[in-house]
Order: C-alpha cells, then structure tokens, then sequence
C-alpha cells in the first residue's frame, strides 16, 4: 500500500539538522512508494527546501511567519496541523530531538492519534510498517506496528541511514499562508549552552567526561580530542552534578540519548542511568583507572589507565593519523 508521508525539516541556524534527512529516509519507507511531501516551518527557511528534495522529499510545503521565528511548540503546532489538515497524509515522520519531543505529543494530541516515539528503525515486513524502538533504558527493544489512523513517527538521531544526496533531483515547493494565533509564549532570546562545534545528539563521535575528570579544566584535554577527530563532548551526570561542566552536555536516562559511530568514556563509571544515554553507540571506548569499572561491560575496547595520560596519547596519535592521511 502506498501512502502521502509528511516529514518535518528542522533547522538550526539557518541549516537543516542532519536528522530531517534522516527522517526522510524513514518517510520514504513508511511511503512503501508514495509521496514523501518535506514541511518547513519558521521565518525565511524556504530556501533550504532544495536540499529536503535532494536527500528524497517528492516536494516541499512551506509554512512561514515572523512569529515562527524561534520555536514554540503553540506556533509551530497550528503551522503543522494546518499542513496536515491541507494534505492529509497518512504518515507523518519528525526528528526525536527536544523540538521533535516536544511537538509530536501535542499534534498526537490534537489528531486523537497514536505515536511511535524515538525509532531506532523502520522496515516493511509481513504487509506492515515495522518500528523498532529502545524501552528499558535501552536493554530491550519492541517492534511496533500501526493498525488504525496516521503512521506517526519519531525516529532517533543518527540511527536511520539517509538517503544519498542527489543533486538532479527537483521537486515543487509550495507555500501555505497560515494565519498563526496569538501565542501564548514570545521567545525574546535563546542563550545556548551546548557543546561548542558539534551538535551533541548528532554528533558521530563523542568524548564523554565523568567524575573522573576532577574539574572544569579537566575538561580540557578531551575537548582536544574532540576537536581532532571532529567530535562533541559530553558528559555524565557525575560531573555535571560537580559542577565541572554544564548540564546540556548531561548523557543518559536524564539527560541526551546519543548513538554516534564512536563514543569515548573517559573517568566515567558506567552507571545504568549513563548507559540508559549511550549503550547503543557504534563503538564504545572505555579509559577508566578501575579495572572493574561497569562502563566495560559495554565497551568494545577498554583502556585501564589514567585518563590524563591517555587521552593526550590518543590526540597525539590521531593528529599523526590525520596528517599522514
Ligand atoms: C534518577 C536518576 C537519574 C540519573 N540520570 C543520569 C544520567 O542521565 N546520566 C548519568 O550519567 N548519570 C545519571 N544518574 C547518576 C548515576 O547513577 C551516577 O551517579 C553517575 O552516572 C556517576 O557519574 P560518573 O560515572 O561520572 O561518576 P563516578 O561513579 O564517581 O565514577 C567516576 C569514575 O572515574 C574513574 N576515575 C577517576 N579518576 C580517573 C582517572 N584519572 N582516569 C581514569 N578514570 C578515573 C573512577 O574509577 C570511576 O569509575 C542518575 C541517577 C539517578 C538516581
């Protein structure tokens, strides 16, 4: 069966977040071959509908207004339920990140629709639309199906492979006027605390920081690191709690869910609510002074060691790697 799928494009700083493409690929697969339609909602953002074409959107609405400047989940509610009240579709796919989180419980809401929150995975199997998706803090997975109403969806960051960009590709862009209300809530600034560089929930590698690091500036060398291999710091609720560094970086049960290629624990224990944010990352590395340290257990390469001298080797190293590559 075919279907019409909307797929929510998220910005950031005046770019698409890499998870729009991601959930496109996702889009297409519920589509089973139908349309995959791209929404941009905000101020000024038609321009990046190009890109939504090019990585698998058959098309683009575009939903702009200066009170859709900065997000909010009222402004941006009435702009998507009016695109889906214009097409209708029969899925709807969004990020599951903070605007994502925040968003699609509201549009279930409002439709009396039902919600498959953070996929890990889509498939088509035995006639259905399969979602798989982490419960238990991430130490089982459930498959989920639709039966009745919209395929709604939010798929996890870095989980679903996009589709390769093709350049040739073109699509209709069309703009719908939606006169958004009075907001209940006006965003004057937005200060962000984030990790510099790399967006933390997207990034493909992470060097984490726990208790381990004994202060801010202990921070230091893994933020060298990071930079080498193009990667964002984190950290454990340890040392966000010691005030070593800000809780936007905080990884786990309570904090980010991240899944990068390679993920770096440095002084880190290994709690279950830390593992709760990271187990299902690609590659775990493990440096830990504690030969018995839980965070082994999910590593797939541990180093016993001091954090302060192996992390400045593995820099050096990889700069050598770098240069010679
Ligand atoms: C409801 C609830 C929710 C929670 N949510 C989260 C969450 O989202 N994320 C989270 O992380 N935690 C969370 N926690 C806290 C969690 O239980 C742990 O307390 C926390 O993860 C411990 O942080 P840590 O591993 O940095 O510190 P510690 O457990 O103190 O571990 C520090 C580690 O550093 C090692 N170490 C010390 N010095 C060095 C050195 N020089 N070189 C190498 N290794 C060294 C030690 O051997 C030790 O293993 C939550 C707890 C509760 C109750």
């Amino acid at each position: 069966m075919t279907r019409k799928v909307l797929v929510l494009g998220e910005t950031r700083d005046g770019s698409l977040r890499n998870v729009s493409f991601e959930a496109i690929a996702a889009g297409k697969t519920v589509a089973e071959g139908g349309e995959v339609v791209g929404v941009l909602i905000g101020q000024n953002v038609s321009a990046l509908s190009a890109e939504l074409v090019q990585y698998g959107a058959d098309r683009v609405v575009v939903v702009e207004d200066e009170k859709l400047n900065q997000y909010t989940s009222d402004g941006f509610a009435q702009a998507l339920l009016a695109v889906l009240e214009k097409e209708s579709p029969e899925g709807l796919v969004l990020g599951h990140t903070s605007l994502g989180k925040d968003l699609s419980p509201r549009i279930a809401a409002k439709l009396s629709s039902g919600l498959i929150s953070d996929a890990t995975a889509v498939d088509v199997a035995g006639g259905n639309v399969v979602f798989t998706r982490p419960i238990y803090s991430s130490k089982a997975f459930e498959k989920k199906i639709v039966t009745d109403g919209l395929i709604f969806a939010t798929v996890r960051p870095n989980n679903i492979a996009p589709l390769a960009k093709d350049e040739s590709r073109a699509g209709e862009v069309a703009s719908l006027s939606v006169e958004i209300k009075d907001l209940r809530a006006i965003i004057k600034e937005v200060v962000r605390k984030a990790s510099e560089g790399v967006d933390l929930s997207e990034a493909k590698v992470v060097i984490s920081g726990g208790r381990g690091v004994k202060s801010a500036d202990g921070f230091e060398p893994l933020k060298e690191l990071a930079k080498v291999l193009g990667g964002a710091v984190g950290a454990s609720r340890g040392a966000c709690d010691a005030d070593y560094c800000d809780y936007s970086l905080q990884i786990g049960q309570t904090g980010k869910v991240v899944t990068p290629d390679l993920y770096i624990a440095c002084g880190i224990s290994g709690a279950i609510q830390h593992l709760a944010g990271m187990s299902n990352s690609k590659v775990i590395v493990a440096i830990n002074k504690d030969p018995e340290a839980n965070i082994f257990k999910v590593a797939d390469y541990g180093i016993v060691g001091d954090l302060f001298e192996v992390v400045p080797l593995l820099t050096e190293e990889f700069k050598k790697l770098k240069v010679h590559s």
